[in-house]
């Protein structure tokens, strides 16, 4: 019998280097010695720890006086008893109570891969994974986590099939420790109102009008799901590529709409998203743009996103004593995200990593920098275009343009994923830690100016030096790019 609590279904990367699968509750009372979870999708990673912070608080309830705060340090065995005595509720077969699941004897059945977004199902087109509806099928590891993953990336899929209580899914943060048991004890803070889990609680009602009880919010699932029993014979796992015994069908259904009226709405806060006031003054969570319809969409979230995990972190030092030991130290906040949102198409999933700073109060000054880098990173494209062309070669240039501005645009996520996990020197240095970041572009500029100037004609090499030198100007006088074109990525949302 399959049985989250011991089955060997999560992931993990010991802090020896080894990596095992492991159940719940091996996962938590060695918390400490777990460096973090092994799941390839970040997807997968972020839904496993939401599952097992939320595991800690139906177990342990609220921490206790400095339970929270000890770091380094294994969660007691004791604290998970209720792991053995309500374990039935984690079984994921059988025909008693399931995990996550709910049966319902006229539903329609469906190919187990919906589970899982980037496995093609229905009439979504094949790229490079292909899969056939029925032919296919999902280990019972691959099930768990997607799963997991209905509370936290459901997606609206037509009529009755809503997303999460997030709605559209937003951005996802998290702090990060050096251990599984420090990573869950930054976001294991009192809450007044905890509620029941999905597990517990089966029933899908959420309060309309009333505060949602953090456990309830957590984990509510806008599908029903009851998978067929797994088969006989072992096959590949087209997820995984295990072999295992697979589960190919499944009932899957949405729950009808879970929209609110807008004033009266449901209050749910979700401690793992970011809050941004719109210009119309409303609150909303932070998503990812349309990235599909400009050149820098893609590229042009990165210092947004940033600015949100550091105001974030602020209110947290400022509001919660918890936090000032991360102050003290380095600290690491972990962001997962859809990449691109186009209507209801969501394409891949992306992950940051930011380092921050141990300081306590923000310097308005270095939110600053953000706004050159932005417009620098823009303004890369003009300056890599080649000066005083003759009649001739303005008609080649206009050629060669089309092919420079998606290829620079194309290099910066790069450029800021290095630079991201600097960012503690950027916020506490000065000017200079920024141009160190800016010379991040450097070798990646060489690389495409040679494939954008190939030939060796005085011509060719003069124009791959130039476009080669085309760095990011952090000097603060430019701070004004009023020169710059209408960005496609602020037009949306
Ligand atoms: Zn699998």
């Amino acid at each position: 019998m399959f049985n989250l609590v011991d089955e060997k279904w999560i992931p993990v990367l010991w802090n020896n280097g080894l990596v095992s699968n492991i159940g719940i509750k091996e996962a938590l009372t060695r918390a400490g010695n777990i460096r973090q979870i092994a799941a390839s999708n970040p997807m997968d990673r972020f839904a496993i720890m939401r599952f097992l912070l939320a595991v800690l608080y139906w177990c342990k309830r609220n921490p206790a006086e400095n339970e929270a705060t000890l770091t380094g340090e294994s969660l007691p065995s004791e604290w998970f008893e209720k792991l053995d005595t309500e374990k039935e509720c984690f079984n994921l077969l059988g025909d008693g109570k399931r995990f996550y699941q709910d049966y319902k004897h006229e539903r329609k059945k469906k190919t187990a891969n919906y589970l899982l977004q980037e496995i093609p199902t229905g009439t979504n087109k094949w790229h490079f994974h292909h899969s056939t509806d029925g032919v296919d099928g999902l280990c019972p590891n691959c099930c768990v986590m997607g799963l997991l993953r209905l509370p936290l990336f459901s997606t609206s899929a037509g009529r009755g099939y809503s997303p999460g209580i997030n709605m559209k899914p937003p951005i996802y943060f998290m702090y990060e420790g050096n251990s599984l048991a420090d990573t869950l004890k930054l976001s294991w803070r009192k809450e007044l109102n905890l509620g029941m889990p999905l597990w517990a609680n089966p029933n899908k009602s959420i309060p309309e009008k009333d505060d949602v009880p953090l456990l309830v919010g957590m984990t509510w699932s806008p599908r029903m799901i009851w998978l067929d029993m797994p088969e006989r014979n072992q096959d590949i796992c087209i997820s995984c590529g295990r072999k295992d015994h697979l589960i190919r069908k499944c009932q899957y259904s949405g729950i009808g709409s879970a929209k609110t009226d807008d004033d009266s709405g449901r209050k749910w806060q979700d401690p793992h998203v970011f809050y941004v006031i719109s210009e119309k003054e409303d609150v909303g969570s932070l998503h990812a743009k349309n990235a599909l319809g400009s050149y820098d969409a893609a590229s042009g979230q990165w210092s947004e996103i940033v600015k949100e995990a550091l105001l974030a972190h602020m209110e947290n030092i400022q509001n919660s004593n918890i936090y000032e030991s991360m102050a003290r130290n380095k600290s690491r906040i972990w962001v997962v995200s859809f990449s691109t949102i186009k209507n209801d198409n969501y394409i891949e999933a992306v992950e940051w990593h930011f380092s921050l700073p141990a300081l306590k109060k923000q310097n308005d000054d270095k939110n600053n920098y953000f706004d050159i880098w932005e417009n620098e990173a823009f303004n890369l494209v003009k300056k890599a275009q080649p000066y005083n062309p003759n009649k001739n070669e303005k008609q080649k240039m206009r050629r060669k343009n089309s092919e420079l501005r998606p290829t620079i645009h194309a290099i910066r996520p790069h450029v800021e994923h290095v630079v991201s996990s600097r960012l503690d020197e950027l916020l506490t240095g000065d000017a200079d830690a920024w141009d160190k970041a800016a010379q991040e572009y450097r070798p990646m500029m060489e690389a495409i100016a040679g494939s954008l100037s190939p030939g060796f004609t005085t011509a060719a090499l003069e124009r791959r030096t130039q476009i080669s030198r085309v760095v990011p100007d952090m000097r603060e006088k430019k701070s004004t790019g009023k020169s710059r074109e209408k960005k496609g990525g602020k037009k949306n949302e």
